[in-house]
């Protein structure tokens, strides 16, 4: 891939990697990432992202062999940790190939990954009503719960991936009880959800599209989480920051979205970098 740092201004395209933001005094953790599904190797997304101060990233696993290799990926460097599941896509989708037995079969491997000292999360699970039609949804629940019962079973954290689903992932963890650390990636909710994740103490972790101009309700939102449980993440290679939407995302832009973030919160970068790297590491238990 180009070097981020020195975009090459004729060829810039929808294809070229944004430049090298500034690098952040304090430093943070990306809290959910896809190394696997971006297209610089490992070691140059985690150098590209150690050099502006993102020091450590979480490597979300999305399918058995893909949380694999996510585990992998955390023993081998020492910046990387694990998140492990199934995603909710996937759920429905094992159980329309091979039935409810094909879904437990994976969810027993999941379980093994999620065992392993390098994997800090079991996530990212959930609901995804946007991806996943009528016909997918008993399954999808029935994951669901799954994964929150092997979260608190291992004592990890659990991921949550919430998408067009909000009062069912509520219902659905009030019902199994939520594990002592939950985390709602690429928190999607309005500013009355956040109140109440806030009272729960769920983390809310905070993606390049509340830099959207079309995410006042995701700024709101933002504006009143308490800083204690706020994070930072790429969920690369979506979500890309403005100004460079629709270019590849990728760990190195998280000081875009923090900074951001900090003018939606009305504080400095380094404190909200300070908050933001003191919760992801409780959060995740590093
Ligand atoms: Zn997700
Ligand atoms: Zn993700």
């Amino acid at each position: 891939m180009p070097n981020p740092a020195s975009p090459d201004k004729n060829t810039r395209s929808a294809s070229t990697p944004p430049p090298l933001p500034e690098p952040l005094a304090v430093p943070v953790a990306d809290s959910h990432t896809h190394l696997d599904m971006q297209e610089p190797s490992v070691g140059e997304a985690l150098s590209a992202a150690a050099s502006v101060g993102v020091t450590t990233v979480i490597q979300v696993g999305c399918d058995l062999e893909r949380s694999r290799w996510a585990a992998g990926m955390a023993a081998e460097w020492d910046s990387v940790w694990a998140a492990v599941a199934l995603h909710p896509n996937e759920a429905p989708r094992l159980a329309a190939e091979g039935g409810a037995a094909r879904l437990d079969e994976a969810l027993a491997g999941i379980e093994k990954l999620a065992a392993l000292p390098q994997v800090l999360a079991v996530g990212e699970t959930g609901l995804d009503y946007f991806r996943t039609g009528e016909e997918g949804v008993a399954e999808q629940q029935r994951s669901f719960r799954e994964h929150i019962a092997l979260a608190k079973r291992l004592d990890k954290a659990l991921v949550i991936h919430d998408r067009d689903a909000h009062a069912d992932v509520l219902r659905i963890l009030g019902e199994e009880g939520a594990p002592e650390r939950t985390v709602f990636h690429c928190y999607s909710g309005d500013a009355e959800m956040a109140e109440l994740c806030a009272s729960k103490g769920w983390f809310m972790s905070f993606a390049g599209n509340v830099t959207f101009k079309n995410a006042q309700q995701l700024r709101d939102a933002l504006a009143v989480a308490p800083p204690e449980l706020v994070l930072v993440e790429t969920d690369a290679p979506f979500l890309t920051p403005a100004p460079y939407r629709g270019r590849p995302n990728a760990p190195y832009l998280v000081p875009v979205t923090l900074r951001a973030m900090a003018e939606t919160k009305g504080m400095t970068e380094d404190a909200l970098a300070g908050h933001v790297a003191a919760n992801t590491a409780r959060a995740f238990g590093y």
